[in-house]
Protein backbone atom coordinates (compact mmCIF):
# COMPACT_ATOMS: atom_id res chain seq x y z
CA UNK A 1 0.00 0.00 0.00
CA UNK A 2 1.37 3.31 -0.84
CA UNK A 3 1.55 5.82 1.81
CA UNK A 4 -0.15 9.34 1.31
CA UNK A 5 1.53 12.02 3.78
CA UNK A 6 -0.58 15.32 3.86
CA UNK A 7 0.79 18.51 5.50
CA UNK A 8 -2.01 21.38 6.44
CA UNK A 9 -5.37 19.73 7.29
CA UNK A 10 -7.47 22.81 5.84
CA UNK A 11 -9.62 22.58 2.98
CA UNK A 12 -7.12 21.22 0.10
CA UNK A 13 -5.64 18.84 2.69
CA UNK A 14 -8.36 17.11 3.76
CA UNK A 15 -10.31 16.85 0.34
CA UNK A 16 -6.97 15.12 -0.74
CA UNK A 17 -7.11 12.71 2.37
CA UNK A 18 -10.56 11.79 1.03
CA UNK A 19 -9.59 11.33 -2.60
CA UNK A 20 -6.20 8.95 -1.46
CA UNK A 21 -8.66 7.19 0.98
CA UNK A 22 -10.86 6.44 -1.64
CA UNK A 23 -7.90 5.16 -4.26
CA UNK A 24 -6.48 3.04 -1.66
CA UNK A 25 -3.82 4.78 0.06
CA UNK A 26 -2.63 4.66 3.90
CA UNK A 27 -3.11 8.43 4.69
CA UNK A 28 -1.70 10.36 7.52
CA UNK A 29 -2.58 14.31 7.63
CA UNK A 30 -0.27 16.06 9.62
CA UNK A 31 -0.75 19.80 10.99
CA UNK A 32 1.83 22.15 12.49
CA UNK A 33 -1.55 24.23 14.12
CA UNK A 34 -4.92 23.17 15.14
CA UNK A 35 -7.43 21.48 12.65
CA UNK A 36 -10.29 22.68 12.85
CA UNK A 37 -13.32 20.84 14.31
CA UNK A 38 -15.16 20.08 10.89
CA UNK A 39 -12.09 18.88 9.46
CA UNK A 40 -11.51 16.53 12.29
CA UNK A 41 -15.26 15.26 11.75
CA UNK A 42 -14.74 14.31 8.22
CA UNK A 43 -11.18 12.94 9.16
CA UNK A 44 -12.63 10.20 11.84
CA UNK A 45 -15.63 9.76 9.56
CA UNK A 46 -13.02 8.31 6.87
CA UNK A 47 -11.24 6.54 9.46
CA UNK A 48 -8.35 8.67 8.26
CA UNK A 49 -5.34 8.60 10.67
CA UNK A 50 -3.83 12.71 12.20
CA UNK A 51 -2.42 14.84 13.82
CA UNK A 52 -2.13 18.76 15.08
CA UNK A 53 0.19 20.77 17.07
CA UNK A 54 3.05 18.94 15.37
CA UNK A 55 4.73 17.61 12.94
CA UNK A 56 6.39 13.76 14.21
CA UNK A 57 8.72 13.19 11.26
CA UNK A 58 8.33 9.71 11.96
CA UNK A 59 5.27 9.26 10.50
CA UNK A 60 6.43 11.44 7.78
CA UNK A 61 9.41 10.61 6.52
CA UNK A 62 8.02 6.87 5.73
CA UNK A 63 5.60 8.46 3.04
CA UNK A 64 5.58 7.63 -0.98
CA UNK A 65 4.20 10.51 -1.63
CA UNK A 66 3.24 13.79 -0.12
CA UNK A 67 1.15 16.33 -0.66
CA UNK A 68 1.91 19.70 0.95
CA UNK A 69 -0.70 22.54 1.54
CA UNK A 70 0.33 25.69 -0.48
CA UNK A 71 0.78 28.09 2.81
CA UNK A 72 3.82 25.97 3.36
CA UNK A 73 6.84 27.64 1.87
CA UNK A 74 9.63 24.81 0.31
CA UNK A 75 12.00 26.34 2.60
CA UNK A 76 10.86 24.90 5.48
CA UNK A 77 13.35 22.22 6.99
CA UNK A 78 10.74 19.37 6.87
CA UNK A 79 10.15 20.04 3.51
CA UNK A 80 13.59 20.18 2.62
CA UNK A 81 14.17 16.45 4.29
CA UNK A 82 11.43 15.08 2.49
CA UNK A 83 12.25 16.75 -0.48
CA UNK A 84 16.18 15.36 0.35
CA UNK A 85 14.84 11.48 0.87
CA UNK A 86 13.62 11.59 -3.06
CA UNK A 87 10.09 11.92 -1.80
CA UNK A 88 7.93 13.83 -4.62
CA UNK A 89 6.35 16.69 -2.82
CA UNK A 90 3.07 17.74 -4.58
CA UNK A 91 0.40 20.15 -4.69
CA UNK A 92 -3.58 19.29 -4.46
CA UNK A 93 -4.02 19.83 -7.95
CA UNK A 94 -1.55 17.64 -9.32
CA UNK A 95 -2.64 14.80 -6.84
CA UNK A 96 -6.57 15.28 -7.70
CA UNK A 97 -6.27 15.65 -11.59
CA UNK A 98 -4.63 11.98 -11.87
CA UNK A 99 -7.62 10.90 -11.17
CA UNK A 100 -10.31 12.39 -13.66
CA UNK A 101 -10.64 12.89 -17.45
CA UNK A 102 -12.73 15.90 -17.25
CA UNK A 103 -11.53 18.85 -19.56
CA UNK A 104 -9.82 21.26 -16.88
CA UNK A 105 -10.01 24.81 -17.29
CA UNK A 106 -6.96 26.46 -14.86
CA UNK A 107 -7.16 30.10 -14.13
CA UNK A 108 -4.06 31.84 -12.57
CA UNK A 109 -2.72 35.23 -12.63
CA UNK A 110 -1.60 38.42 -9.82
CA UNK A 111 -5.20 39.36 -9.97
CA UNK A 112 -8.49 38.60 -11.49
CA UNK A 113 -8.41 35.18 -10.50
CA UNK A 114 -11.72 34.31 -8.50
CA UNK A 115 -13.54 36.81 -10.82
CA UNK A 116 -12.41 34.80 -13.85
CA UNK A 117 -13.33 31.54 -12.17
CA UNK A 118 -16.43 32.03 -11.22
CA UNK A 119 -17.40 33.65 -14.31
CA UNK A 120 -16.09 30.73 -16.81
CA UNK A 121 -17.68 28.49 -14.02
CA UNK A 122 -21.45 30.61 -14.32
CA UNK A 123 -21.18 30.89 -18.51
CA UNK A 124 -20.55 26.69 -18.73
CA UNK A 125 -23.36 26.35 -15.92
CA UNK A 126 -25.29 28.77 -18.04
CA UNK A 127 -25.26 26.72 -20.99
CA UNK A 128 -25.78 23.58 -19.08
CA UNK A 129 -22.34 22.00 -19.18
CA UNK A 130 -21.63 19.36 -15.68
CA UNK A 131 -19.06 21.70 -14.43
CA UNK A 132 -17.45 21.54 -11.20
CA UNK A 133 -15.96 24.86 -9.94
CA UNK A 134 -12.48 24.46 -6.74
CA UNK A 135 -9.33 26.00 -6.04
CA UNK A 136 -9.47 29.03 -3.33
CA UNK A 137 -13.40 29.09 -3.57
CA UNK A 138 -15.68 26.25 -1.49
CA UNK A 139 -14.87 22.95 -1.73
CA UNK A 140 -11.66 21.58 -2.78
CA UNK A 141 -10.73 20.03 -6.04
CA UNK A 142 -9.75 16.60 -4.60
CA UNK A 143 -13.22 15.99 -2.49
CA UNK A 144 -15.07 16.86 -5.77
CA UNK A 145 -12.79 14.36 -7.74
CA UNK A 146 -13.48 11.87 -4.92
CA UNK A 147 -16.99 12.76 -4.82
CA UNK A 148 -18.33 13.37 -8.25
CA UNK A 149 -17.83 13.39 -11.83
CA UNK A 150 -18.20 16.42 -13.86
CA UNK A 151 -17.32 16.85 -17.51
CA UNK A 152 -15.64 20.27 -16.83
CA UNK A 153 -13.60 21.37 -13.94
CA UNK A 154 -13.16 25.38 -13.65
CA UNK A 155 -9.85 25.72 -11.23
CA UNK A 156 -8.67 28.77 -9.51
CA UNK A 157 -4.88 28.12 -9.03
CA UNK A 158 -1.95 29.98 -7.44
CA UNK A 159 1.41 30.37 -8.02
CA UNK A 160 2.49 28.12 -5.01
CA UNK A 161 -0.33 25.06 -6.15
CA UNK A 162 1.33 25.54 -9.41
CA UNK A 163 5.29 25.03 -7.51
CA UNK A 164 3.86 21.91 -6.73
CA UNK A 165 3.19 20.27 -10.14
CA UNK A 166 4.84 17.16 -12.36
CA UNK A 167 2.01 16.31 -14.66
CA UNK A 168 -1.10 18.82 -14.26
CA UNK A 169 -2.52 19.61 -17.67
CA UNK A 170 -5.03 22.32 -18.18
CA UNK A 171 -6.70 22.14 -21.67
CA UNK A 172 -7.26 25.77 -21.32
CA UNK A 173 -4.92 27.64 -19.34
CA UNK A 174 -6.16 31.17 -18.30
CA UNK A 175 -3.16 33.97 -17.21
CA UNK A 176 -5.20 37.31 -16.21
CA UNK A 177 -1.67 38.95 -15.52
CA UNK A 178 1.54 38.85 -14.17
CA UNK A 179 2.24 42.00 -11.36
CA UNK A 180 4.58 41.38 -8.46
CA UNK A 181 2.84 39.82 -5.59
CA UNK A 182 4.04 37.25 -2.75
CA UNK A 183 7.88 37.83 -3.05
CA UNK A 184 9.02 36.60 0.08
CA UNK A 185 7.96 33.16 -1.16
CA UNK A 186 10.16 33.75 -4.04
CA UNK A 187 13.63 35.00 -3.02
CA UNK A 188 12.32 38.09 -3.91
CA UNK A 189 13.12 37.89 -7.43
CA UNK A 190 10.35 38.44 -10.21
CA UNK A 191 11.71 36.48 -12.42
CA UNK A 192 10.73 33.42 -10.02
CA UNK A 193 7.55 34.28 -9.13
CA UNK A 194 6.87 34.83 -13.41
CA UNK A 195 8.27 31.56 -13.72
CA UNK A 196 6.25 29.65 -11.18
CA UNK A 197 2.68 31.52 -13.30
CA UNK A 198 3.96 29.67 -16.30
CA UNK A 199 4.27 26.42 -15.19
CA UNK A 200 0.19 26.46 -15.87
CA UNK A 201 1.18 26.19 -19.50
CA UNK A 202 4.07 23.82 -19.04
CA UNK A 203 2.78 20.03 -19.67
CA UNK A 204 0.08 21.49 -22.34
CA UNK A 205 0.23 20.63 -25.93
CA UNK A 206 -0.47 21.79 -29.34
CA UNK A 207 -3.78 20.82 -28.95
CA UNK A 208 -4.46 23.11 -25.97
CA UNK A 209 -4.87 26.83 -25.50
CA UNK A 210 -3.47 29.60 -23.24
CA UNK A 211 -5.36 32.48 -22.71
CA UNK A 212 -3.43 35.66 -21.71
CA UNK A 213 -3.89 39.61 -21.30
CA UNK A 214 -1.80 40.71 -24.38
CA UNK A 215 -1.46 44.26 -23.17
CA UNK A 216 0.48 42.86 -20.01
CA UNK A 217 3.94 43.66 -20.52
CA UNK A 218 5.90 41.18 -18.52
CA UNK A 219 3.30 37.95 -19.76
CA UNK A 220 4.20 39.31 -23.67
CA UNK A 221 8.06 39.63 -23.50
CA UNK A 222 8.06 36.08 -21.14
CA UNK A 223 6.31 34.44 -24.34
CA UNK A 224 9.18 35.90 -26.81
CA UNK A 225 11.55 34.85 -24.79
CA UNK A 226 10.38 31.37 -23.48
CA UNK A 227 7.97 29.17 -26.80
CA UNK A 228 5.57 27.25 -25.47
CA UNK A 229 3.36 24.42 -26.78
CA UNK A 230 0.08 25.21 -26.59
CA UNK A 231 -1.86 27.45 -28.87
CA UNK A 232 -1.28 31.58 -27.24
CA UNK A 233 -4.90 33.22 -27.36
CA UNK A 234 -4.22 36.48 -26.38
CA UNK A 235 -6.58 39.21 -25.19
CA UNK A 236 -6.57 43.25 -25.57
CA UNK A 237 -8.43 46.36 -24.41
CA UNK A 238 -6.17 48.39 -26.33
CA UNK A 239 -5.48 46.74 -29.61
CA UNK A 240 -7.41 44.69 -32.75
CA UNK A 241 -6.14 41.24 -32.97
CA UNK A 242 -5.47 38.92 -35.86
CA UNK A 243 -6.83 35.72 -33.92
CA UNK A 244 -8.01 36.33 -30.39
CA UNK A 245 -10.21 38.70 -28.16
CA UNK A 246 -10.42 42.54 -28.21
CA UNK A 247 -12.76 45.52 -27.56
CA UNK A 248 -13.43 47.71 -30.35
CA UNK A 249 -16.45 50.29 -30.79
CA UNK A 250 -17.74 49.32 -27.13
CA UNK A 251 -18.26 45.39 -28.16
CA UNK A 252 -16.48 42.64 -27.73
CA UNK A 253 -14.69 40.76 -30.70
CA UNK A 254 -13.87 36.98 -29.90
CA UNK A 255 -11.84 36.44 -33.59
CA UNK A 256 -10.57 32.76 -34.26
CA UNK A 257 -9.61 31.13 -37.66
CA UNK A 258 -13.10 30.64 -38.78
CA UNK A 259 -15.31 33.04 -37.22
CA UNK A 260 -15.51 36.29 -35.22
CA UNK A 261 -18.31 36.65 -32.15
CA UNK A 262 -18.95 39.99 -31.01
CA UNK A 263 -21.46 40.95 -27.58
CA UNK A 264 -22.12 44.49 -26.42
CA UNK A 265 -20.08 45.78 -23.69
CA UNK A 266 -22.50 48.02 -22.36
CA UNK A 267 -24.89 45.45 -20.90
CA UNK A 268 -21.94 43.56 -18.75
CA UNK A 269 -23.11 43.70 -15.06
CA UNK A 270 -19.37 44.04 -14.06
CA UNK A 271 -18.03 47.81 -14.13
CA UNK A 272 -14.64 48.49 -14.59
CA UNK A 273 -11.78 47.95 -17.20
CA UNK A 274 -10.33 44.94 -15.56
CA UNK A 275 -13.39 43.25 -15.32
CA UNK A 276 -13.92 44.07 -18.79
CA UNK A 277 -10.61 42.28 -19.47
CA UNK A 278 -12.15 39.19 -17.23
CA UNK A 279 -14.88 38.73 -19.24
CA UNK A 280 -13.20 38.61 -22.39
CA UNK A 281 -11.31 36.04 -20.67
CA UNK A 282 -14.00 34.05 -19.66
CA UNK A 283 -16.18 34.27 -22.65
CA UNK A 284 -12.71 33.79 -24.93
CA UNK A 285 -12.59 30.22 -22.56
CA UNK A 286 -16.46 29.62 -23.29
CA UNK A 287 -15.64 30.21 -27.10
CA UNK A 288 -13.40 27.43 -27.11
CA UNK A 289 -15.45 24.87 -25.71
CA UNK A 290 -18.28 26.10 -28.50
CA UNK A 291 -20.83 27.27 -26.11
CA UNK A 292 -22.89 29.28 -28.21
CA UNK A 293 -22.73 32.97 -28.68
CA UNK A 294 -26.58 33.75 -27.47
CA UNK A 295 -25.57 32.04 -24.02
CA UNK A 296 -22.29 34.04 -23.50
CA UNK A 297 -23.79 37.54 -24.39
CA UNK A 298 -26.56 36.57 -21.92
CA UNK A 299 -24.31 34.92 -19.12
CA UNK A 300 -22.32 37.81 -19.01
CA UNK A 301 -24.89 40.17 -18.75
CA UNK A 302 -26.16 38.56 -15.44
CA UNK A 303 -23.14 37.76 -13.62
CA UNK A 304 -23.45 39.73 -10.30
CA UNK A 305 -20.16 39.84 -8.93
CA UNK A 306 -17.82 38.78 -6.81
CA UNK A 307 -18.42 39.59 -2.93
CA UNK A 308 -15.26 42.04 -1.51
CA UNK A 309 -14.52 42.59 -4.82
CA UNK A 310 -15.46 46.17 -6.02
CA UNK A 311 -18.79 45.33 -4.35
CA UNK A 312 -21.83 48.28 -4.15
CA UNK A 313 -22.52 48.14 -0.49
CA UNK A 314 -25.10 50.88 0.07
CA UNK A 315 -26.00 54.29 -1.00
CA UNK A 316 -26.34 56.54 2.32
CA UNK A 317 -27.39 60.22 1.41
CA UNK A 318 -25.86 59.91 -1.75
CA UNK A 319 -22.58 58.37 -1.35
CA UNK A 320 -21.71 55.15 -2.79
CA UNK A 321 -19.78 52.85 -0.44
CA UNK A 322 -17.71 50.65 -2.43
CA UNK A 323 -16.17 46.80 -0.46
CA UNK A 324 -12.87 46.15 -2.32
CA UNK A 325 -11.19 44.63 0.87
CA UNK A 326 -9.88 41.81 -2.03
CA UNK A 327 -7.30 44.40 -3.49
CA UNK A 328 -4.27 43.11 -0.97
CA UNK A 329 -1.65 44.74 -3.65
CA UNK A 330 -1.56 47.64 -5.56
CA UNK A 331 -2.27 46.58 -8.93
CA UNK A 332 -5.59 45.63 -7.51
CA UNK A 333 -6.16 49.04 -6.02
CA UNK A 334 -4.87 50.81 -9.72
CA UNK A 335 -7.84 48.95 -11.34
CA UNK A 336 -10.58 50.10 -8.66
CA UNK A 337 -9.59 54.01 -8.55
CA UNK A 338 -9.28 53.52 -12.78
CA UNK A 339 -12.80 52.49 -12.09
CA UNK A 340 -14.15 55.28 -10.08
CA UNK A 341 -16.11 57.92 -11.73
CA UNK A 342 -16.80 60.26 -9.12
CA UNK A 343 -14.62 61.83 -6.48
CA UNK A 344 -13.51 59.71 -3.56
CA UNK A 345 -12.67 59.00 0.31
CA UNK A 346 -10.16 56.27 -0.27
CA UNK A 347 -9.54 53.71 2.82
CA UNK A 348 -6.23 52.17 2.20
CA UNK A 349 -3.47 50.48 4.50
CA UNK A 350 -2.81 47.18 6.50
CA UNK A 351 0.19 45.15 6.21
CA UNK A 352 2.45 46.11 3.58
CA UNK A 353 3.94 43.88 1.28
CA UNK A 354 6.95 45.92 0.10
CA UNK A 355 4.34 47.89 -2.32
CA UNK A 356 5.33 50.76 -4.40
CA UNK A 357 2.32 53.40 -4.65
CA UNK A 358 4.10 55.27 -7.57
CA UNK A 359 1.78 54.25 -9.85
CA UNK A 360 -1.61 55.02 -8.09
CA UNK A 361 -0.64 58.93 -7.89
CA UNK A 362 -1.90 59.55 -11.05
CA UNK A 363 -5.34 58.50 -9.74
CA UNK A 364 -5.30 59.24 -6.68
CA UNK A 365 -4.65 63.32 -8.19
CA UNK A 366 -7.27 62.96 -10.31
CA UNK A 367 -9.81 61.08 -8.20
CA UNK A 368 -8.95 61.16 -4.17
CA UNK A 369 -10.30 63.79 -2.15
CA UNK A 370 -9.34 62.43 1.28
CA UNK A 371 -7.40 59.42 2.64
CA UNK A 372 -8.07 57.46 5.57
CA UNK A 373 -4.96 55.10 6.56
CA UNK A 374 -6.46 51.91 8.34
CA UNK A 375 -3.71 49.93 9.36
CA UNK A 376 -1.35 49.32 12.17
CA UNK A 377 1.64 51.34 11.07
CA UNK A 378 0.74 53.90 8.38
CA UNK A 379 3.89 55.59 7.79
CA UNK A 380 4.11 54.26 4.11
CA UNK A 381 0.96 55.59 2.89
CA UNK A 382 1.15 59.17 4.71
CA UNK A 383 4.97 59.17 3.25
CA UNK A 384 3.77 58.38 -0.30
CA UNK A 385 0.64 60.48 -0.42
CA UNK A 386 1.00 63.04 2.21
CA UNK A 387 1.10 65.91 0.15
CA UNK A 388 -0.77 64.65 -3.18
CA UNK A 389 -4.34 64.52 -0.81
CA UNK A 390 -5.56 67.71 1.49
CA UNK A 391 -6.71 65.47 3.74
CA UNK A 392 -5.33 62.51 5.47
CA UNK A 393 -6.94 61.00 8.64
CA UNK A 394 -5.12 57.80 10.41
CA UNK A 395 -8.02 55.66 11.90
CA UNK A 396 -6.79 51.82 13.63
CA UNK A 397 -10.37 50.14 13.72
CA UNK A 398 -12.99 49.65 10.65
CA UNK A 399 -15.81 51.32 12.07
CA UNK A 400 -13.86 54.40 12.88
CA UNK A 401 -12.35 54.36 9.36
CA UNK A 402 -16.15 54.27 8.34
CA UNK A 403 -17.31 57.33 10.75
CA UNK A 404 -14.86 59.59 9.61
CA UNK A 405 -15.26 58.65 5.71
CA UNK A 406 -18.93 59.09 6.59
CA UNK A 407 -17.96 62.71 7.91
CA UNK A 408 -15.96 63.51 5.10
CA UNK A 409 -17.76 62.30 1.83
CA UNK A 410 -20.30 64.65 0.36
CA UNK A 411 -23.45 64.15 -2.27
CA UNK A 412 -22.44 62.42 -4.89
CA UNK A 413 -18.80 61.29 -4.10
CA UNK A 414 -17.94 57.58 -2.87
CA UNK A 415 -16.32 55.95 -0.06
CA UNK A 416 -13.67 53.26 -1.72
CA UNK A 417 -11.84 50.70 0.85
CA UNK A 418 -9.39 49.07 -1.61
CA UNK A 419 -7.03 48.51 1.09
CA UNK A 420 -3.80 47.56 -1.17
CA UNK A 421 -2.30 45.44 2.02
CA UNK A 422 -2.62 42.72 3.53
CA UNK A 423 -5.43 42.51 6.37
CA UNK A 424 -3.77 40.49 9.32
CA UNK A 425 -2.32 43.40 11.11
CA UNK A 426 -6.60 44.42 12.19
CA UNK A 427 -7.96 41.60 10.54
CA UNK A 428 -8.42 38.21 10.61
CA UNK A 429 -8.52 37.81 6.63
CA UNK A 430 -9.73 39.95 3.55
CA UNK A 431 -12.98 38.93 4.20
CA UNK A 432 -13.26 39.67 7.99
CA UNK A 433 -12.33 43.45 6.96
CA UNK A 434 -14.71 43.28 4.24
CA UNK A 435 -17.45 42.11 6.43
CA UNK A 436 -16.52 44.49 9.22
CA UNK A 437 -16.91 47.31 6.80
CA UNK A 438 -20.41 46.09 5.78
CA UNK A 439 -21.48 45.76 8.84
CA UNK A 440 -20.16 49.59 9.94
CA UNK A 441 -21.65 51.24 7.26
CA UNK A 442 -24.93 49.42 8.32
CA UNK A 443 -24.75 50.83 11.21
CA UNK A 444 -24.48 54.37 10.43
P1 LIG B 1 -7.58 36.95 -7.13
O1 LIG B 1 -8.40 35.74 -6.93
O2 LIG B 1 -6.52 36.76 -8.19
O3 LIG B 1 -7.04 37.57 -5.89
P2 LIG B 1 -10.01 38.54 -7.43
O4 LIG B 1 -10.93 38.26 -8.56
O5 LIG B 1 -10.37 38.04 -6.08
O6 LIG B 1 -8.55 38.03 -7.83
O7 LIG B 1 -9.74 40.11 -7.36
C1 LIG B 1 -8.75 40.60 -6.46
C2 LIG B 1 -8.67 42.10 -6.53
O8 LIG B 1 -8.15 42.50 -7.80
C3 LIG B 1 -9.99 42.85 -6.39
O9 LIG B 1 -9.72 44.05 -5.71
C4 LIG B 1 -10.43 43.10 -7.82
O10 LIG B 1 -11.26 44.23 -7.94
C5 LIG B 1 -9.08 43.28 -8.52
N1 LIG B 1 -9.07 42.71 -9.88
C6 LIG B 1 -9.94 41.82 -10.39
N2 LIG B 1 -9.60 41.49 -11.66
C7 LIG B 1 -8.47 42.17 -11.94
C8 LIG B 1 -7.61 42.26 -13.10
N3 LIG B 1 -7.87 41.57 -14.22
N4 LIG B 1 -6.55 43.07 -13.01
C9 LIG B 1 -6.29 43.78 -11.89
N5 LIG B 1 -7.05 43.75 -10.79
C10 LIG B 1 -8.13 42.96 -10.80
Amino acid sequence: MQRLVILGGGESGVGTAILGKKKGYEVFVSDKGKIKNKYKDVLKHFEIDWEEEKHTEAKILNADVVMKSPGIPDKVALIQNIAGLGIPVISEIEFATKYTDATIVGITGSNGKTTTTMLVNHLFKEAGLHVGMAGNIGDSYAKMVAENNYDYYVLEISSFQLDGIIDFKPHIAILTNITPDHLDRYDYKFENYIASKFRIAKNQGPEDFLVYDADDEVIVKWLQENPIQSKLIPFSITKKLEEGTYSEDKKIKIKTQNNTIEMNTDTLALEGKHNLKNTMAASTAAKLVSIRKETIRNSIATFQGVEHRLEKVLKINHVQYINDSKATNVNATYYALDSMKTSTVWIVGGVDKGNNYKELMPLVREKVKAIICLGEDNSKIKDAFGNVVDLMVETYAMEEAVKVAYKIAERGEAVLLSPACASFDLFKNYEDRGNQFKAAIKNL
